[in-house]
């Protein structure tokens, strides 16, 4: 049907996806779970799915578990803060739950095309962060979420390990040590978000891609949604009951957009990055791990630089990074005006608290913007010593869109470095904001959603939120036993055991 204006209505739908990313697929999907009676329909800008920041080499394919990434467990006075390391490892689990619910069901159809066991390492280097990685050790191993750890500071394990690593090192001049844990994967977001989408589609989830929403409004107990046909340039209105705005960074404009009183003062702080990637397959076969060192001074904590074997599509790479760099764009396919086009009143303040207030990574992001290739290989030299530029292409990463939470004057506004999940108050639009944990901890994001938003349904929902996630509502951490049983179900479902 037409309006006045040659504008095409859609009918109703009762949840409204804004983008085609990791976010909005395992939305999508959990809900065709829970009540596959409601019509569901996804917008997305590009030309398919999983093209921004769930695409594979734009991130680093880390299921973030808290194994080995040292940002997690900070240290203070001198003790090992586990608690965020816990938390992320707990939410790790239900991802893999989920996943294997959906691979036992037939609906995730290759759990190998995006998952694959990958070691994850922890480096230190130098006396203090040896002494710092020794402390998380002993304050981790003897968990039961963080099995078969080890730690060692002998070179000649050290060498086992990582002989790429260990090429051309010089043991005396800087003592190193690592913690190491068999039990890491790599995953493919990209194929994840694939496979749930396919499934989704299979089930009536309606998928329009090259269609971009530019408006939100509410209009009774509905969401006015415009959405654009990049192609022909006509557009939609679509009515929906609930809109979930899974538009990674162009999400908090769009909330704004839709007056969420929720991100009133709220602005955006672009990082982009980059990596080296190599496919010398020599290479590759000496890595076989995803190695996460120490943050430098200023560095915001995404940008811990890690070595990872990548495992995409069947084939093996390496990648280094992330290098920090500046764009005033939202997404890496968006615009150049993103940045100015954000800025209002009502978030002045908060980039002016920023600029105030974080001067170690301004330094850090001006440093980063000027390092050349010689630069980039300096620091790949402090992993891997013999690194030959000739094996190295630069790669740029998915950017991030890290959010500045607003505070009343005169303190100054901060920069948030997590996940956030923010909705309204009447629980008819939500969306995620950040990016760090991201794609690993995404089922755990959506019941946070779904309880927030959908709270009248959860007693209906809970046999069939139990037999997604059998451990929903416990506490991992205190129960071993419900620890190891859903551990012994993932590894086997997601095919964990046979690589
Ligand atoms: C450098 C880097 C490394 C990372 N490493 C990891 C990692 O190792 N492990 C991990 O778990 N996470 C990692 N992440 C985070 C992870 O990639 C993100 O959290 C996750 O991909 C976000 O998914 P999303 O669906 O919200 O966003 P995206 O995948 O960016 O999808 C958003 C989609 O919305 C579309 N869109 C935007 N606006 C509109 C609109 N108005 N209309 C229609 N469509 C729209 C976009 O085109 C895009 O396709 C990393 C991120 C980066 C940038």
């Amino acid at each position: 049907m037409s309006n006045s204006k040659g504008n095409q209505y859609a009918d109703e739908v009762d949840i409204l996806h804004v983008g085609a990313g990791i976010m909005s697929a395992t939305l999508a999907s959990m809900l065709q779970e829970l009540e596959p009676s409601w019509s569901q329909m996804i917008f997305e800008r590009l030309e398919g799915p999983a093209e921004e920041s769930s695409y594979p080499f734009n991130n680093a394919g880390t299921g973030h578990s808290a194994l080995c990434e040292l940002n997690y467990t900070p240290e203070k006075n001198g003790k090992i803060d586990v608690s965020k390391a816990m938390s992320i490892n707990e939410k790790f689990q239900l991802s893999r739950q989920y996943w294997s619910y959906l691979v036992d069901n037939g609906k995730l159809k290759d759990p190998r095309a995006f998952i694959n066991p990958v070691p994850h390492v922890s480096f230190a280097q130098g006396e203090d962060q040896i002494q710092y990685l020794k402390k998380r050790y002993d304050a981790l191993s003897s968990n039961h979420m963080f099995p078969e750890m080890k730690f060692t500071e002998d070179q000649g394990e050290f060498s086992e390990k990582l002989p790429l690593m260990a090429k051309g090192r010089d043991f005396d001049e800087e003592p190193v040590a690592i913690s190491w844990t068999d039990v890491g994967t790599d995953i493919n977001y990209g194929s994840l978000t694939n496979q749930y989408l396919d499934a989704a589609k299979a089930n009536g989830v309606v998928i329009r891609y090259g269609r971009e929403v530019t408006n939100l409004k509410r209009d009774g107990n509905f969401w006015k949604v415009t959405v654009k046909n990049l192609h022909t340039g006509d557009k939609q209105v679509v009515r929906a009951r609930f809109v979930f705005v899974g538009a990674g960074g162009y999400a908090l404009d769009l909330l704004k957009k839709a007056g969420v009183p929720e991100v009133h003062g709220y602005a955006g702080f672009p990082i982009s990055g980059m990596w080296l990637k190599s496919t010398n397959q020599e290479l590759v076969q000496q890595h076989q791990a995803k190695v996460y060192g120490k943050a430098k001074v200023g560095a915001p904590p995404m940008s811990v630089p890690h070595l990872d074997l990548r495992v995409v599509d069947g084939e093996e790479s390496l990648l280094f990074g992330p290098y920090g760099g500046w764009s005033p764009k939202f997404l890496k396919q968006g615009s150049y005006l993103d940045l100015f086009k954000s800025i209002s009143f009502d978030n002045i303040p908060s980039y002016l608290g920023v600029a105030a207030t974080n001067f170690d990574l301004v330094k850090y992001l001006v440093q980063e913007v000027f390092r050349d290739f010689d630069g980039k290989m300096d620091m790949l030299h402090e992993y891997y010593p013999e690194a030959d530029g000739s094996d190295w292409d630069v790669v740029v990463a998915g950017q991030r869109v890290q959010v500045i939470k607003p505070a009343a004057f005169p303190r100054f506004g901060t920069l948030e470095f997590g996940t956030a999940l923010v909705n309204d108050q009447n629980g008819t639009i939500a969306g995620v904001l950040g990016a760090s944990p991201g794609a690993s901890i995404t089922p755990a994001a959506m019941i946070e959603l779904l309880e927030r938003c959908f709270g009248e349904h959860m007693i209906d929902w809970s046999d069939k939120l139990h037999e997604m996630f059998p451990t929903y509502g416990k506490s991992l951490k205190r129960d071993k036993e419900a620890y190891e049983k859903q551990w012994e179900w993932t590894q086997k479902s997601l095919q964990l055991d046979e690589a």
